[in-house]
């Protein structure tokens, strides 16, 4: 039986990370994978897919712009198959850079079902014949898939969920997108560029509803602008399918029944952990919901085993967060220092028009921990830079502690907000202050430099509005 230091079930963002790591580390290290090619949710149907899909839509919105910066643009037509093919190419290229980090990093891969078989033991399932591999630690990287609505099933022709959507032939004419999170804002977003008409159905009463309430006020204004319908407090009560597409009942903030019709409807109302058949129940790991508990370095309650990643507990299902736990995990197995996990410091991008990128408490949730919370707000209209790249909506926010200064968050909506969320992260890793942060020099002119404006709000000395 082959014996190993690490076996990682499952080659998203966090086992493929974490095994290279270990690879790096000088860990034996072996990755089970179910599916014929490596990169899981966030390389084959989440985060590259989209934002291909989302670059795409930025330039389409240039061209239909041209008048304003000066171009005559005649016979501008979108060749949707040529845009999907460029968007699978750009996914198999990723994959098979996967596969050659691997080799450079003497990281095995096999396919198969992987499952826990309690301590250092793990099988391997294909076509019907099963392996087992001794690892002296194992993670458990197995994901998250779509949730559905009780009684509506996705057909992936008409009710569509993230995978579908991304295979559809034609842009549709009329789109719903139940559920405002990042998923459905950002296919809301592509599609309205691409020129259907969109509608959003969100249960809860804001759009993006973990965000601080100002950047949900200010996106929802922003989508509303581009004729995107938005309903919130909107409670579906049924789709049916029918000749024509889907139709869908609601109960809106009002408690009033309406009816909507749309050639497609996506279903984009959150993930749910994929750990049904891993082997759990052979083991102490505490589970909740399809969730793990973990504690510190990322391990479970079975000692050896360690869960990273979409089926984590109380942490963000977010490609970079799996990244960074597959990463203190192996640390830990190696023996050397590793970083530590913490939430507030997790950064959260959502790459619709404008872009969304915040980290650390929203203003409500720093009153509610106590803080006595001082704000500045820097809006883009100020910016230089956002006004040579005509898009200057937006702004940003910065949540501080009023005693020391301390940044205890930044919310950020308008232009490249998911890029100069760099600083952000910095700031909040770092514990800077406000003052630190108002004596650095930025470089001019950027989006960026606003964030010194934004700094410097906080005590009311921003120089650009
Ligand atoms: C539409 C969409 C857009 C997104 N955009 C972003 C974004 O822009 N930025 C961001 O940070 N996050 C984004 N996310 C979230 C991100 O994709 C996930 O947080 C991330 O993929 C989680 O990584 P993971 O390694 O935990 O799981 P996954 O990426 O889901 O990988 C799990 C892997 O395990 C395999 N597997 C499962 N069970 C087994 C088993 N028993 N045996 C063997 N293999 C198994 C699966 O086949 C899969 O390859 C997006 C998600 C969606 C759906």
């Amino acid at each position: 039986m082959a014996k190993y230091d690490v076996a990682i079930i499952g080659s998203g963002p966090g086992g493929y990370v974490a095994a290279i790591r270990a690879g790096e580390l000088g860990l034996k290290t072996i990755v089970v994978e179910k599916d014929p090619f490596l990169g899981g949710t966030c390389l084959h149907v989440g985060c590259i897919p989209t934002k291909v899909l989302l670059h795409h839509a930025e330039v389409y919105d240039h061209f239909k712009n041209g008048a304003e910066l000066g171009f005559e643009v005649i016979g501008l037509k979108i060749n949707w198959a040529n845009i999907l093919a460029r968007k699978d190419k750009i996914v198999k290229k990723h994959a098979k850079g996967i596969e050659f980090l691997f080799k450079k990093n003497k990281v095995e891969w096999v396919q198969g079902w992987g499952r826990y078989e309690g301590p250092g033991r793990v099988s391997v399932e294909k076509d019907g014949k099963t392996t087992q591999l001794e690892a002296s630690n194992i993670l458990l990287v197995s994901g998250s898939e779509a949730r559905a609505l009780p009684g509506i099933e996705p057909d992936h022709k008409t009710i569509l969920t993230n995978r579908s959507i991304l295979e559809l032939p034609e842009i549709p004419k009329t789109l719903i997108v139940v559920g405002a999170g990042a998923v459905g804002v950002e296919f809301a977003s592509i599609y309205n560029s691409f020129g259907a008409q969109v509608t959003i159905l969100e249960a809860l009463p804001r759009v993006v509803p973990v965000e601080d309430e100002e950047i949900s006020a200010e996106l929802d204004k922003a989508f509303r602008k581009k004729n995107i319908g938005i309903f919130t407090q909107a409670m579906v009560n049924s789709v049916k399918k029918d000749a024509k597409g889907v139709t869908v009942t609601f109960r809106d903030k009002e408690g009033k029944s309406q009816t909507l019709q749309a050639e497609k409807l996506l279903l984009a109302v959150g993930r749910k952990p994929m750990t049904d058949n891993c082997g759990l129940e052979k083991s102490k790991a505490q589970v909740e919901r399809g969730a793990v508990h973990v504690g510190p370095y990322m391990e479970t309650a079975e000692k050896g085993l360690y869960a990273i990643g979409d089926i984590v507990f109380g942490l963000p299902l977010l490609a970079h967060a799996a990244m960074m736990e597959g990463i203190a995990a192996v640390t830990h197995i190696a023996g050397k220092p590793a970083p530590a996990i913490v939430k507030e410091r997790i950064p959260n991008a959502t790459y619709c028009e404008p872009q969304i990128g915040s980290i650390g408490l929203t203003e409500k949730q720093a009153r509610d921990a106590g803080h006595a919370v001082k704000t500045g707000k820097f809006p883009f209209v100020g910016n230089s830079k956002a006004t040579i790249l005509g898009s200057h909506g937006g702004f940003i926010k910065v949540v501080s502690d009023e005693k020391y200064g301390e940044v205890l968050g930044i919310h950020i909506i308008g232009p490249l907000a998911t890029e100069i969320l760099a600083e952000a992260a910095a700031v909040l890793h770092l514990e800077g202050t406000i003052d630190d942060m108002m004596s650095m020099m930025r470089a001019h002119p950027t989006v960026w430099e606003g964030m010194g404006d934004a700094f410097a709000s906080v005590r009311g000395l921003q120089i650009n509005v």
